[in-house]
C-alpha cells in the first residue's frame, strides 16, 4: 500500500497573532529553515510529497516553492492567508485561492490540481466551496475530515477518496483526511496535533490499520519540528493581551521534540507518494474494478 504524505507550509505564529490578537504581518523566516528540514528528510529516505503552501508564503518566500518543485514534490493550494472557509465569504474565497493558484503556478511552472483548506474547514455548512474549487480547475481536495470534531469534521462522511458530484453538473475527487474506527466511533489519526502528543505506537497502529482498507494521508506541518520557542514579540503579545502564551509555549514546544523522530521512522516503515498520484491509483483501481 502506499500512502500520501501531505505538508501544509504556513507560518503558524503568524497565525496565532491573526487569530488570537488580530496582528496582521507577513510571515517570518522560519518556515523556510523549517520547510528545508522536511526536505532534507524526505530526500534522505528517497520519499516524495505534496506540499500545500499558502499564498502569503509564496508571495514572501517564491524561492521557497521553486526548491519544493525542483525536488519534484507536488505543490497544491491551502488558501491565501489561512483563513478558514467559514470565516469568509465565497467571493473572497474564489479571489484567494484564485490568487494563489496562478501564483503557485507562475513559480512551480506545473499546474496545481489540489486544495487543502485552512483547519480542514470544509464542513457541510461550507459545502459551497467544493463549487469553486471546480470552477477554479482544482481535479482534488483534501479538506475533510469525516469524524464528529468539536472544531471542525463532517460525521459520516465515506472515508474513501471518491468523486463528489456538485451543483449544475460540475465534480470535484474529495480525499478525507485518514480515521480509524475504535469501539464504534471514528476518531482521527496520522498527523498534525496526533502527530505531536500522541506517542509514536499510536501513528504507528494507526496507519497500519487505515492502510488495510486505503491509503492513509498523512499530514505535518514545518512548524511540527521547530523545537524553538515562539518570538518574543508573540509572547509579549500574548501576555499583554491576557493570553495564556505560557501555556500556548510548553502545549506545543515540548512535544515537537518528538516529532522529528516520528517521522523518520514512518518514512523508514511505509512507502508514501504525492497525494495526487495515490489519487490517480485509487480511481484507476476503481475503474478497473468497474466501480464508480
Ligand atoms: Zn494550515
Amino acid at each position: 500500500m502506499i500512502n500520501a504524505l501531505t505538508v501544509d507550509v504556513e507560518d503558524n505564529h503568524r497565525i496565532v497573532a491573526r487569530n488570537m490578537l488580530g496582528l496582521e504581518g507577513p510571515p517570518e523566516d522560519a518556515v523556510v529553515g523549517n520547510t528545508h528540514r522536511l526536505l532534507e528528510l524526505f530526500r534522505a529516505h528517497a520519499v516524495r510529497g505534496t506540499f500545500f503552501v499558502l499564498g502569503e508564503i509564496a508571495a514572501k518566500f517564491p524561492e521557497l516553492v521553486r526548491a519544493i518543485a525542483d525536488e519534484d514534490h507536488e505543490i497544491g493550494v491551502h488558501g491565501f492567508y489561512h483563513m478558514e472557509v467559514h470565516r469568509i465569504s465565497a467571493e473572497r474565497f474564489r479571489r484567494e485561492i484564485g490568487d494563489a493558484k496562478a501564483l503557485l503556478e507562475d513559480l512551480s511552472g506545473k499546474a496545481v490540481r489540489g486544495h487543502r483548506a485552512p483547519s480542514f474547514s470544509i464542513t457541510p455548512a461550507t459545502r459551497w466551496a467544493l463549487d469553486i474549487l471546480a470552477d477554479l480547475g482544482l481535479h482534488y481536495d483534501s479538506s475533510i475530515f469525516p469524524f464528529k470534531g468539536r472544531r471542525y469534521g463532517w460525521p459520516g462522511f465515506p472515508r474513501d477518496s471518491h468523486r463528489m458530484v456538485l451543483s449544475e453538473g460540475r465534480s470535484i475527487i474529495e480525499a478525507p483526511l485518514s480515521t480509524v474506527q475504535v469501539w464504534g466511533r471514528r476518531i482521527p489519526a496520522c498527523g498534525g496535533g496526533y502527530l505531536r502528543y500522541f506517542p509514536h505506537w499510536y501513528t504507528d497502529w494507526a496507519i497500519r490499520h487505515v492502510q488495510r482498507e486505503r491509503p492513509a494521508i498523512v499530514y505535518m506541518h514545518p512548524y511540527d519540528i521547530d523545537t524553538r520557542p515562539p518570538p518574543a514579540w508573540l509572547n509579549d503579545a500574548l501576555r499583554a493581551g491576557g493570553n495564556p502564551a505560557r501555556f500556548y509555549r510548553t502545549h506545543q514546544q515540548w512535544w515537537r521534540r518528538t516529532v522529528e523522530s516520528k517521522l523518520r521512522r514512518l518514512l523508514t516503515r511505509y512507502q508514501f507518494a504525492p497525494l495526487g498520484e495515490v489519487i490517480d491509483r485509487v480511481l484507476a483501481a476503481d475503474s478497473e474494478a468497474g466501480g464508480s
